[in-house]
């Protein structure tokens, strides 16, 4: 279903709730009732980028920076294996430490566990993305964050939104599932630009799309600002399913960070996708990009997924099926 710019903000503005129900049907035609996870390992807190919002931007000098190594991140990865997990989330700060020579050794020696590979690593050049995706590399999570660009180059200084556009079109050239999203409720976003960012989702075809609510971390610029809105981050996430029915949604920890229920609601409201979080509790403390960041384990999870009537499938490592 197509929604133009002002049938979007005509939803977002409104108490009608009824686009949850409709966003929760389309789920369960395009994708059906099982959940697909992913295995996350956080593998650096070193960050060069200075986000406002984000607990690991480099001017916070109270962070504990780490950094595993190679085989700290493969004992993880084995361990996701044998948990069941079939797909692997590496994700970090823009850290220039790992070389594209060392990230390549360390993709393969992960693929050679059978498994697919997800990168969040941040803006990085078309040759380097083309290493990773030759090294095999099966898709990737860039969230634009805003389409609103003013708002993006007061949220990131020294970045260019520009630059995270032509990142987001050269992973979808290259050949990766690609992801994206934004976050809700930054301090200065109009609900006009959310509709925006709904329409690039669309533009970009993003095959995923993780949509999180701001809060507010007390070692950042926007410590004394509100939290975004749970309610309307959820009903952002259910027109981008209404609008690309067949994507992989992940009902995000930032929603259950907000409310004990998020992540079921989001389930219930248009999401197929949730990444528990494999790294080790030590360093998980550590990779704060914002506070009360929930972790479940798998078994928890599969339980309050029963309740809901859904459960976990690993068909196809959970590629998009493009309808
Ligand atoms: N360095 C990588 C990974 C970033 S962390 C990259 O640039 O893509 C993953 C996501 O966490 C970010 O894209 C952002 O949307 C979200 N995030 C960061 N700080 C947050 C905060 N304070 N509240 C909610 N979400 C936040």
């Amino acid at each position: 279903m197509f929604l133009s710019k002002s049938e979007i903000i005509e939803i977002l503005k409104s108490s009608d709730t009824s686009i949850l129900k409709k966003a929760d049907d389309v789920r369960k035609k395009y994708v059906g009732d099982g959940i697909h996870l992913r295995g996350l390992i956080e593998f650096s807190n070193v960050c060069k980028r200075n986000c406002l919002y984000c607990g690991l931007q480099c001017s916070n000098r109270n962070v504990e920076r780490y950094r595993l190594s190679k085989s700290e991140i493969l004992d993880i990865a084995k361990k996701g294996v044998e948990e069941g997990f079939k797909t692997i989330v590496l994700q970090s700060g823009e850290d220039d430490f790992f070389s594209v020579g060392m990230l390549c050794e360390i993709i393969s020696e992960i693929k050679n566990l059978n498994v697919a590979l997800t990168l969040s690593i941040g803006e990085k050049s078309f040759e380097e993305y083309k290493a990773y995706k030759d090294a095999g590399a099966d898709r990737y999570l860039l969230r634009i964050e805003t389409t609103d660009e003013n708002l993006y180059t007061k949220m990131h200084p020294n970045a260019d939104f520009q630059n995270r556009k032509r990142c987001l079109y050269n992973l979808k050239e290259l050949g990766y599932e690609t992801g994206t999203g934004c976050l809700v409720g930054l301090p200065g976003q109009s609900i006009e630009s959310l509709a925006d960012d709904i329409l690039f989702f669309k533009e970009l075809d993003a095959d995923m799309v993780g949509i999180g609510p701001f809060i507010p971390h007390c070692q950042t610029p926007l410590k004394n600002e509100q939290a975004g809105d749970l309610d309307l981050a959820v009903k952002v996430m259910a027109i981008t399913r209404v609008m690309l029915p067949d994507i992989n949604i992940p009902a995000t920890t930032a929603m259950e960070s907000l409310r004990a229920d998020g992540r079921l609601l989001a389930l219930q409201s248009g999401a197929n996708v949730v990444m528990p979080n494999l790294t080790d509790d030590f360093h998980k403390k550590m990779y704060e990009i914002y506070p009360n960041k929930v972790s479940s384990t798998r078994k928890e999870l599969e339980g309050k997924l029963l309740n809901i009537g859904r459960y976990v499938i690993d068909e196809n490592f959970g590629f998009r099926n493009k309808f």
